[in-house]
This record gives structure tokens, sequence and C-alpha cells, in this order.
């Protein structure tokens, strides 16, 4: 048994009778095996946390901030050999697993700056407070595209807030947040950060269970409505970050090689495994041309391959599945005589998930590759005549989590971003966040927000103390 790959549980390691395969999906070889939780360690881990609980919450936010510092620093000093199991479990460049290790870190301490406040609220005989408490026991679901940035922007909060937390990570990528845990054990007070992977299932009993507060889910559409519907029950609190199909709207006079870059870059990040990425180019027919050929030039330049291979850019999709589900729309788009695939278009003559980066020029409104969410190196470019046409069928979808607007003039692009329906809109750029900016959806791209002082009012009860003058 790797001593690296040990559920976290109240603040010491563990592993299981049961272990599931976690594959290399450069490889599609099985490297390494993870235990898998069961109902019993869980209910221990819960039970581990409820009663961290009491002592982590009447520390002061001072207090908490010096630990999550001392949890910042451990994951520090483990940067190198965390992004190696990255790279091997989800399968991205090693400069990009670096810096998502580097990242997750200083999001522990970006997100705990600023304590949330507490007010007098005037306009009464009475003197009230408003103050805000933390919630409990919070249960953290994470995906497998991006499992320790994603993790870290829940567990910064809901820890700074006062709570305690059970994470679990996806079954596709769990050894590198088991890692996390690992680095915990010396900086936190057992019971405060557990970590237990674990498929499905385990999931589902951390969003079911009776002792759990508070749900902070990422992760796609459908598993979100099945987790706000078993939170129900017991009226758990519920983020939940969701799928995408973002838009990006270039302009007339936008800057053509710096708009084809930002939106390549936008798009292919991680395979295009993001949710936030670019999945729908609108461009209109005066500019169509040299821009799907830039977006084309850039697409042959990228190299391909193993995220530990020199030089590579983009790694493999992250799992049979996915690609199988963006093969399937490739086939799809190549048999409809209206769409162009300009580049691309095939998987690469090797093992592992590897598809040559696609671009998908005279694509429709009514293609699948346009509709759905595609969570893949493909990316389909529609024309548009008129700029309010194209800015009706970009919010045409039941998404709603980004977009971006590509100009020369920022006042103008400005006004066009105004009237995307979707939480985050960028203009001339397209992905990352910042920990003082709340990020979420719109309509099915989620419920709630993380990052800013939104992100962590929501990891906690607003309270009112009401007493005489
Ligand atoms: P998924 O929904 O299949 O799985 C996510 C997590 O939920 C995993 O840990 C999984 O084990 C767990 N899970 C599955 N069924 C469950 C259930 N019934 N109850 C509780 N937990 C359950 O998602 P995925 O395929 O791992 O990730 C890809 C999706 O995530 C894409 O749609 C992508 O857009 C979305 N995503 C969203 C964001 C965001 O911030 N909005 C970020 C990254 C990914």
């Amino acid at each position: 048994m790797d001593e690296r790959f040990l559920h976290t549980i109240d603040g010491r390691g563990e592993g299981s009778e049961r272990f599931f395969a976690v594959n290399n999906p450069a490889t599609e070889e099985i490297f390494a095996h993870c235990p898998d939780a069961s109902p019993e360690q869980l209910d221990r881990a819960i039970a581990a946390a409820r009663r961290a609980f009491a002592g982590w919450s009447r520390l002061t936010f001072a207090d908490r901030r010096e630990a999550l510092h001392r949890f910042a620093d451990s994951i520090r000093a483990r940067t190198d050999e965390i992004a190696h199991v990255l790279v091997r479990e989800q399968g991205k460049p090693l400069a990009e697993a670096l810096d998502e290790v580097t990242r997750s870190a200083g999001l522990l301490e970006a997100m705990c700056k600023d304590e949330p406040p507490v007010t007098t609220l005037s306009g009464t005989p009475r003197h009230v407070m408003l103050g805000y408490k933390p919630m409990g026991v919070v249960g953290a679901i994470t995906p497998w595209n991006v499992p320790l940035l994603l993790a870290a922007r829940k567990i910064a909060h809901a820890l700074f807030a006062g709570n305690t937390v059970v994470l679990k990570p996806s079954p596709l990528t769990p050894l590198s947040t088991l890692m996390l845990g690992l680095a915990s054990r010396e900086a936190l007070p057992a019971g405060v950060f557990n970590v237990l992977a674990g498929g499905n299932d385990l999931g589902r009993w951390i969003t079911e269970h009776e002792d759990i507060d508070r749900i902070a889910f990422t992760g796609s559409v459908a598993t979100g409505k099945a987790i706000l519907a078993s939170a129900a029950p017991t009226l758990k609190r519920v983020t939940l970050e969701l799928g995408g199909n973002d838009p990006a709207i270039v302009l007339d006079d936008a800057d053509l090689d710096e708009a084809a870059a930002g939106i390549f870059r936008g798009a292919f990040l991680n395979a295009g495994q993001i949710c936030m990425a670019v999945k729908r180019v609108y461009a209109p027919s005066a500019i169509y041309e040299p821009l799907v050929q830039r977006l084309t030039d850039i697409a042959n330049r990228q190299k391909v391959g193993d995220g530990f291979e020199e030089g590579v850019d983009m790694g493999p999709l992250q799992n049979r599945t996915q690609f199988d589900k963006v093969m399937g729309l490739i086939e799809e788009t190549r048999s409809d005589p209206r769409a162009r695939i300009t580049t691309g278009g095939h998987r690469l003559n090797r093992s592992g998930y590897f598809i040559a980066p696609t671009i998908v020029a005279e694509a429709e409104d009514d293609m699948r590759v346009v509709r759905e969410e595609q969570f893949g190196p493909i990316l389909p470019v529609l024309r548009y005549d008129d700029l309010d046409d194209a800015v009706r069928r970009a919010n045409q979808t039941k998404y709603g989590l980004c977009g971006s607007v590509w100009s020369s003039n920022v006042e103008r692009a400005e006004t066009v971003a105004d009237r995307i329906e979707a939480g985050t809109v960028w203009v001339n750029f397209h992905l990352g966040s910042l920990p003082f900016a709340p990020f979420g959806g719109f309509k099915q791209s989620g419920i709630g927000r993380e990052f800013g002082d939104i992100g962590l009012l929501s990891y906690m009860e607003p309270q009112v103390i009401n007493r005489p003058l």
C-alpha cells in the first residue's frame, strides 16, 4: 500500500478493505490502486469533523488564517510530488500540474484575507447586530478535470469560516487530492479536514448523511440535480458549480491575432476539459475566414502528448467515456455536409486518449457540437451578420456560466458583455477566476457562488442579535 494514497480521517492516514484501480489516460494503463471508503469510514470521518467543529469554530479568524497558511506551506513543500501524481492520473502537461498545485496552495491564503463584517442595523428602536456563524460540517465533492484547484476553493472558505470538511474527489483522479489530506495532517487539528476516496456511491452517502450541514459540489448538471434532490430531506445548504457552454463573441473591430490566441487558449487549455472554457465562437462574416484561419494555424502548432514529454502543450482526454463522447461529436460533425473541419478531427495514432485539436468552421446553432458542452479539444465557429442576433443566439442555452467579448473598443465590448446571460463575462480574455470575484453560473450552470465575500458568506448563516438599547 502506498502511504501517500490513504484517506485522511480524524488526522490519521487510513486504508480500506477494498481498492479501485486508477488509470493513466496517456497510456491507458493502471498505475495505482486507491482505497475505497466504506460507509463506516464515512461515518467516522463525519463524527470526527463534528467533534473538531466545536474547537475550530471558536478560534478567531486570525488563528484559522494562520493554520491555513501552514496548510498551504505543507502543500508547497510537496509540489513536485503532487504534480507528478496529478499528471499521471489526470493527463495534463507537467507545467500545468505544477501551476495547479502552486495556485491551490495560494488560494488557501488569498481567499482568507477579509473577515465577514459584523454590522449594526439602523432604523430601529432596538440595538440590532448582524453577524455570521459557521454552519458545521461541509461535504465537498469534486470532479476530475482540475481536482486540486476546485477542492482548494471550497476548502479555503469552508475552513476559514469556521466549518470542518469532509472532501471526496472523483474516483478518476483521487490520488492528488488524497495527498492534500496527507499535507493537512501536519498543519491542521485532527478532524478539521478529512479526505475520503470512493465512487459515486460515496458521494451519495455524503449528500444524504444526516450530520452534514452544507454541500459544496462541482461537477456535471445531471449530478448537480441529483445532489439537490438528495440534500432536500435534511435541508442542507448547497452550492452547485456545474457545466457551461460558454460563447465567445468576436466583434468586427477585434484585433484578430490577439482574439485568436486568447480564444484558442480559452478553448483548449486542459484539452478543453474546463467548465468555463470557450465552447462556441461567434464571428462576423467580414472577419470570419481570417479568424478561422488563425485558429487553425494555432491548432496545427500544438504539441499533443504525454504530460511528461518535453514541450507538450496538450495532454489526453482524462477518461474513456469523455474520449468516446468527443469522438462521437466529431463523427457526427463530419457527417454533416454543412460543417467543415479545418484541422484535427482524429485521435492520435498511439495509445492514450489523445485527440488532435479540432476546429469546426460553418458550425450552426442546431448542431450537437454547438448545443452541448463538448468538454474536449473541439471548437465550433459560427457566423453572424447582425450583432443583436449573435447575442440572442449566444444566450439561447440552458447554461450560463461564462462568456467573452472581443473588440479593440473595450467600452463597446462592455455593452455587449452586459447582455450576455452568464455569471462571468470577460472582455478580451477567457478563462481564469480571481479569489475576490464571485464565480458561478446563471440558469442550469449552478446555484450560488464561490470566491469573494458572497462565497465566504455562503459557508455561514446570518445571525441577528436583537437587544434593548
Ligand atoms: P460528475 O458530476 O460525474 O462527478 C463529479 C463528482 O460527483 C465526482 O466526485 C463523482 O464521484 C460525484 N458524484 C457522482 N454522482 C453522484 C451522486 N449521485 N451524488 C453525489 N456525488 C456524486 O462530473 P465529472 O464528469 O467528474 O466532471 C465534469 C463536469 O464538471 C462537467 O460538466 C464540467 O462542466 C463540470 N465542471 C464544472 C465546474 C464549475 O466550476 N462550474 C468546474 C469543473 C467542472
